[in-house]
């Protein structure tokens, strides 16, 4: 909290429990706080009578419940909606509400959750990865995204899915993102069931095992590319935790009956669409239980990327069905806003722009271009480290390169 207390909005129970060590009847009176902390209406424990005032007063002088500042919320003309939040140092994130009426299972209502400020992980497609990682989302910046959305759609219209694919590697960030989840699926916190929570990730090969060995959710894993060079360009990561070793750590997570990985596969024209593609993506799937999301490029004045035709993509899908694949494209939801894969973070550059009077994408890409030329090897870090150890010499990224394949 600003004030220097803890939020409890990023305590778990036991978190919870800590805070009324010495009241008496701990167990009863940490779930008691707990289940307030996260009830609809509720902005201090000051406000709930129904809490011994003793207790009441332990909670308060050492911790708060935080929210978020929404700074704007546009609708898109396909139903999709943007909340853009401002956190407390001045930061914005983006959280994308997307109402599926036609989804084959069901009614769908997603919430696509950011869980940085930025990112550190530089996909050369990604609008965010232009930021570079500014910080990590607290759990309660994380959960109070679904939580405030969740009451500013009142009573009638409920959350029913959450995918952390918003701002952000979610693994990155992995600490702050189970306790978020953790508060997510508590029947007293925010009571989502596991199976309806989706957390996305670029491949950080030993967060994915965690992730997976400490909480139950369904995972997805952004893939992109049939070749180690192919995603190299795209996927700076790779050269930290290659194609082969990210796919044979999918082999190996432990799944629950029934349960798939999500692959989620970029469509660039010209880049990663071939029919060759598609057989070598049916390869790299050989031994996972997996389905496959193919994401049709949102193109942007950002970047030189292009998307493939709805022939192209419905060739490939074709394929990989052909194949046994469980194969869905993902229809483009709130590109009139900005709130398309891949899109967000635009008031965080837009603010950055306002402040260097240039567009950084083109200046980050020369730079990269001109240090590659140099033979340095481009640095990902978030200030703890060099997520890319090896240090060997990169090529630009992705197909703004000039080394790019030519369009087919
Ligand atoms: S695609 Fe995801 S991981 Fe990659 S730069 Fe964008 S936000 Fe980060």
């Amino acid at each position: 909290m600003p004030d220097g207390r803890l939020d409890a909005r990023s305590l778990d129970l036991a978190g919870i429990r800590a805070l009324v060590e010495g009241q008496g009847n701990e167990d009863w009176r940490a779930l008691q706080a707990y289940k307030y902390a996260w009830m609809p209406g509720v902005d201090s424990f000051d406000q709930v009578r129904t809490i011994p005032k003793a207790t009441r007063r332990a909670l308060e002088a050492r911790a708060g419940l935080s929210s978020l500042s929404l700074a704007a919320r546009l609708d898109s003309e396909d139903g999709t909606r943007k909340y853009v939040w401002e956190l407390q140092d001045g930061g914005f994130v983006e959280s994308v509400l997307i109402p599926d009426e036609d989804h084959p299972g069901g009614r769908r209502l997603t919430l696509c959750v950011s869980s940085q400020v930025g990112c550190a992980m530089a996909c050369s497609f990604c609008l965010t990865g232009d930021l570079g990682l500014k910080r990590h989302l607290s759990p309660a910046e994380i959960t109070n995204q679904v939580r405030q959305v969740q009451a500013d759609l009142g009573a009638q219209r409920r959350i029913t899915n959450v995918v952390m694919m918003g701002m952000g590697e979610p693994l990155h960030n992995l600490e702050h993102l189970l306790v978020a989840l953790g508060n997510m699926k508590h029947e007293h916190g925010l009571g989502l069931s596991h199976r309806k929570i989706t957390v996305s990730t670029v491949g950080l090969v030993p967060a994915m095992q965690a992730l997976m060995s400490r909480t139950q959710v369904n995972l997805a894993v952004s893939l992109n590319a049939t070749t180690e060079e192919q995603r190299r360009q795209l996927m700076p990561i790779t050269r930290r935790w290659s194609l082969a070793a990210l796919m044979e750590a999918c082999r190996g997570l432990p799944l629950a009956r029934g349960r798939r990985i999500t692959f989620e596969y970029v469509m660039l024209r010209g880049f990663n669409d071939s029919l060759e593609d598609a057989a070598r993506l049916v390869a790299l799937m050989q031994g996972v239980r997996c389905k496959i999301n193919l994401i049709p490029y949102n193109e942007n004045p950002e970047r030189d990327l292009l998307r493939p035709s709805d022939l192209v993509v419905w060739r490939f899908q074709d394929h990989l069905v052909q194949a046994g694949l469980h194969t869905s494209v993902r229809r483009t939801r709130g590109r009139d806003i900005s709130a398309a894969c891949g899109q967000l973070g635009g008031v965080e550059l837009l603010g950055r722009r306002a402040t260097e009077g240039a567009d950084p994408s083109a200046r980050w890409r020369a730079e990269q271009r001109e240090r590659a030329r140099r033979g340095e090897a481009r640095r990902i870090d978030d200030g703890r480290g060099d997520l890319l150890a090896d240090g060997s010499p990169e090529q630009p990224p992705g197909p703004v390169a000039e080394s790019a394949p030519s369009a087919s």
